[in-house]
């Protein structure tokens, strides 16, 4: 066996989680009243991505986050008509298509021999 990396003790680990919660939770609207949100916004759309439920073909897919319909960058409401249960990949879709990104698959590059080439 190589070195095993050093045992972290439960109370580091931990802390190191609560410091990295606090870093990312800067944004005070999302507390306690968010998480209550969120649950009612889960319990209505059946865990389930309402953005797969929409797909043709219908995927049924357990969403994990909830996300705003109108971005509250764009001055979207915490409204519960506003919020919907969607998975994490429809989200990062859906999150680089607010931000203008365009997403496509990238045709792959092939070499001179015909075979694609890995990058
Ligand atoms: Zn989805």
């Amino acid at each position: 066996m190589p070195n095993k990396p050093p045992r972290v003790g439960a109370s580091d680990a931990s802390k190191a989680w609560d410091h990295g919660r606090r870093e990312s939770r800067h944004a005070r609207g999302y507390g306690y009243q968010w998480e209550k949100l969120r649950a009612q916004v889960m319990k209505r759309d059946n865990f389930l991505c309402q953005t797969c439920w929409r797909a043709k073909p219908q995927r049924i897919t357990l969403a994990k986050e909830v996300d705003h319909k109108k971005p509250k960058a764009k001055g979207g409401t915490d409204d519960l008509e506003n919020l919907e249960a969607i998975c994490v990949p429809c989200h990062r879709d859906k999150s680089a298509r607010d931000q203008g990104k365009v997403l496509r698959t990238r045709p792959r590059p092939v070499g001179l021999d015909g075979w694609p080439i890995e990058d």
